[in-house]
C-alpha cells in the first residue's frame, strides 16, 4: 500500500491540456480510430495525418484538418446535463453520484440538497401557429 499517490491538482485549470492526452503532433486531435507515427520524426498522429502523410508524402494541410473538424462537430456528442438534458451551460458539474450535471443544475442541487424541479425551467412558449377553423357552411 504506497500512501503518497500522486494526486496533484495544478490551480491554473487546463483540463484541455493534459500532458497525458495523446494528441497528434500535427492537428492536434485527441481522438482517432488509429494511431501513427510520422516515419521521420516518431511523432504520434492521427489516422487521418498519418495516412496523408504516407500516400502523398507530405503533411495534411491545414484547410482539409478545418473541413474535418467541421465535419467531426455535427457528430460531437457533446456532454448533456443528467438532469434537464441541456447541452448549454457556462460551467459543466457533477452530483454526488458522478452525473453530469449543467450549472444550474449542479448548482441547485448543492444548495438545496434536491435535484433541481424542471418546472423551474423557463419553457419558451412557441406561439401556435394558426389553424385554420374549418369552415362548416350552415
Ligand atoms: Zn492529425
Ligand atoms: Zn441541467
Amino acid at each position: 500500500m504506497g500512501g503518497a499517490h500522486a494526486s496533484t491538482r495544478g490551480g491554473a485549470g487546463s483540463a484541455n491540456l493534459d500532458p497525458n492526452v495523446k494528441r497528434c503532433s500535427h492537428c492536434k486531435a485527441t481522438q482517432t480510430p488509429l494511431w501513427r507515427r510520422d516515419p521521420t520524426t516518431f511523432k504520434p498522429l492521427c489516422n487521418a495525418c498519418g495516412l496523408y502523410l504516407q500516400q502523398r508524402n507530405r503533411l495534411r494541410p491545414q484547410v482539409l484538418i478545418d473541413a474535418d473538424g467541421e465535419e467531426e462537430d455535427q457528430n460531437y456528442v457533446g456532454p448533456e446535463c443528467s438532469h434537464c438534458r441541456t447541452h448549454h451551460t457556462s460551467v459543466w458539474r457533477r452530483s454526488k453520484t458522478g452525473a453530469q450535471l449543467c450549472n444550474a443544475c449542479g448548482v441547485y442541487a448543492r444548495l438545496r440538497g434536491k435535484p433541481r424541479p424542471l418546472s423551474l425551467k423557463r419553457n419558451k412558449i412557441k406561439p401556435r401557429s394558426k389553424h385554420p377553423k374549418p369552415v362548416i357552411p350552415s
